[in-house]
């Protein structure tokens, strides 16, 4: 049995002649441009357009994903403890990351040699961030990031330290408060 994936094409006449169908909407097309021309004459914003990248859209998100940055610890090392958790959650592969025994902290066994984000492929899905068990990587909300070539926008671990830094205390000291605070309990 033949089946029918298709509805049946019902066109009146004056539809399937377009002439109607094309004035319709140059009519509605020069009804909005009237419109919003008649408002720009009178001091108000027209269309919604933002003249981006001079203007921000006022109702833009201060969630929104934008360029990564990574948290120092107080002696400016990078917080991250090289667990690959990151790369291996970015689906666009854009993380790389060589992991060694950088740390000067005894708490801390790893860090990250070379962390470099290639953001010409990255999605923006902000997956890195939220597979890190240390809050070591963020992203801004600099939307901003352009470049020329692909090489402007491949950032390495000193960049990433430096271009919005934020210290914060070594994660290691802040667990230990938490469970000072909050002792574990055995249940058995
Ligand atoms: S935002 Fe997504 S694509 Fe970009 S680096 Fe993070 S996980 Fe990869
Ligand atoms: S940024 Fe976080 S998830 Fe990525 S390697 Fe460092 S500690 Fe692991």
């Amino acid at each position: 049995m033949e089946r029918k994936y298709r509805n049946p094409e019902k066109m009146r006449f004056a539809e399937a002649i377009y002439i109607v169908e094309i004035v319709k909407g140059i009519c509605l097309t020069a009804g909005v441009f009237l419109k919003n021309l008649g408002r720009w004459i009178i001091g108000k914003r027209g269309a919604v357009t933002a003249c981006y990248p001079e203007e921000d859209r006022p109702d833009r998100s201060p969630y929104i994903r934008g360029k990564h940055y990574l948290v120092q610890n107080p002696d400016g090392s990078p917080r991250c403890v090289a667990c690959y958790m990151c790369a291996t959650a970015c689906p666009a592969r854009c993380i790389y990351i060589d992991a060694d025994e950088i740390s000067q902290n005894p708490d801390i066994q790893k860090g990250p040699k070379r962390f470099d984000i290639d953001l010409s492929l990255c999605i923006m899905c902000g997956y890195c961030v939220e597979a890190c068990p240390v809050d070591a990587i963020r992203m801004s909300d600099n939307i901003k990031t352009v470049g020329y070539t692909r090489q402007e926008l491949y950032f390495d671990m000193q960049h990433l330290l430096t271009w919005n830094p934020h210290v914060e205390p070594f994660f290691t000291d802040k667990l230990r408060r938490v469970v000072q605070e909050e002792p574990v309990t055995n249940a058995h």
